[in-house]
């Protein structure tokens, strides 16, 4: 029978690279806790409706990319392209604006789209995002880019570019598209055939086509900052002006767009010169209108989302996962020496240390061979003689100093030996 694989677009994540996955959960984590983000869970999969209206028709996710099926109930159900729509799906179910004023809230998990894979694009991948939900204070904007950055610049990333754009409010669009589509119907023909087929529907979403032909015709188009009205234009300079406070560098990029109805304001990406042609890391921006559109009672919200996958890429360039290593090896050879050295080694960990069991039985050289390449500092001898006296060998693997003590007494130090290990500087 042949082997089962894994499908196309899927990876399996294992033991030689959870570290760095753990690194940026908890580097994550911590930035977005100290901000006061709460983690939120939503259902992996949702009513196909939901991210229908929540992303849009007319965009690439949900008219081409989306795991959709029929449950046994015959609903049409979609697993999650993201978690925007879910998130602001629960805001609206469970009255999360009722209870606080803003809502500072972050996610992490798998999201599933039917693309070409290749190196930094999956069927299923990995997002960890924020949504500040309530606020439409230009610091608020900031505020979510800042905790972005904070957890890129914690991770050691560099050479980070921030691209930064106002898509302005309905109005200034509403403008703008016609001035888009009255520039742009001229060259249909010289259009790339998607780009074309968005004339109509989406014309804002030719901007950030990948066609050469069709960039080259969109460099000359005008521009959706020359159509901001006052209060756009105040939003994006004081996005603009906090950032600098906050020493945050960024590029205007005024090709960068969300071509819907509920973007408003502040769009930015955040790219790496070092992945080839999936280059971003992180994009977000306001979305003042999809609480609306989703539902709920109109209100202000900005956001963002990371690919995992391709900040694990960028970690990997700058070093190797970390991995887990035991702090002590337990050798042992014959049943009472066993079950003695099960029992210290057990008391171990419940006193905090990590600490590796020999299974083997094998001679006491080989299992210290094995001590040896484990990394731990230090290796626990238990054979007859140590199980009959009720001692155990300790051996510093690093000098080979090599010590007895009773079990009890051994015991007894625990506190003593964890500074001696600290102090060896073997990390989890
Ligand atoms: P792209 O232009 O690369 O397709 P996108 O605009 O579709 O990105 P978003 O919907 O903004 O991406 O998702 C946020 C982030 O998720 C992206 O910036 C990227 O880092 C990551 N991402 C998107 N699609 C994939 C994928 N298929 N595989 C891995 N990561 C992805
Ligand atoms: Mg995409």
């Amino acid at each position: 029978m042949g082997i089962i694989k894994a499908l196309r677009g899927t990876r399996d994540i294992l033991p030689g690279e959870i570290g760095h996955w753990q690194q940026v959960e908890a580097i994550a984590r911590s930035v977005l806790g100290h901000a006061l983000y709460s983690e939120v869970r939503p259902p992996i999969f949702e009513q196909t409706d939901l991210f229908a209206r929540g992303i849009g028709e007319a965009t690439d996710v949900v008219g081409k990319e989306m795991y959709t099926f029929s449950d046994r109930g015959d609903r049409s159900i979609t697993l999650r392209p993201e978690f925007t729509a879910g998130v602001v799906r629960a805001y609206i179910e469970h009255n999360l604006g009722t209870k606080a004023q803003v809502q500072r809230l972050w996610y992490s998990g798998p999201v599933f789209r039917y693309e070409r894979p290749q190196a930094g694009r999956q069927r299923q991948f990995h997002q960890i995002g924020a949504e500040l939900i309530g606020s439409d204070a230009p610091a608020a904007d900031v505020e979510v880019i800042a905790v972005a950055t904070d957890i890129l610049q914690q991770l050691g990333l560099k050479s980070l570019r921030l691209d930064l754009n106002s898509v302005g409010n309905v109005g200034d669009r509403t403008q703008y598209r016609q001035a888009l589509i009255d520039f742009l119907t001229p060259h249909h023909q010289d259009l790339d055939a998607d780009s074309q087929d968005r004339l109509t529907r989406n014309p804002l979403r030719i901007l950030d086509s990948k066609d050469p032909k069709t960039q080259a015709i969109v460099q000359d188009a005008p521009q959706l900052l020359d159509y901001l009205g006052d209060e756009s234009r105040r939003h994006f300079e004081q996005v603009q002006n906090l950032l600098t406070a906050l020493g945050i560098e960024y590029r205007i990029n005024p090709r960068l767009v969300r071509g819907l109805d509920y973007y408003t304001h502040t769009a930015f990406e955040i790219q790496s010169d070092d992945l080839g042609a999936q280059a971003t890391v992180c994009g977000g921006g306001r979305y003042d209108g999809l609480v609306a559109q989703l539902g709920g009672a109109a209100t202000p919200a900005v956001g963002w989302a990371m690919g995992v996958e391709r900040l694990i890429l960028l970690l990997e360039q700058l070093h190797a996962a970390p991995l887990l290593t035991p702090e002590i090896y337990c050798v042992s050879q014959g049943d009472r020496p066993t079950a003695q050295a099960l029992v210290l080694a057990q008391k171990l960990r419940q006193q905090g240390l990590r600490v590796e069991f020999d299974l083997s039985g094998a001679a006491f050289k080989k299992q210290l061979k094995r001590a040896d390449r484990s990394g731990a500092p230090l290796c626990l001898i238990l054979g007859e003689t140590e199980a009959e006296q009720g001692t155990v060998g300790l051996k510093w693997l690093q000098t080979q100093e090599q010590t007895s003590q009773t079990q009890g007494e051994f015991l007894e130090n625990v506190e003593t030996l964890k500074k001696r290990l600290a102090l060896t500087g073997s990390t989890p």
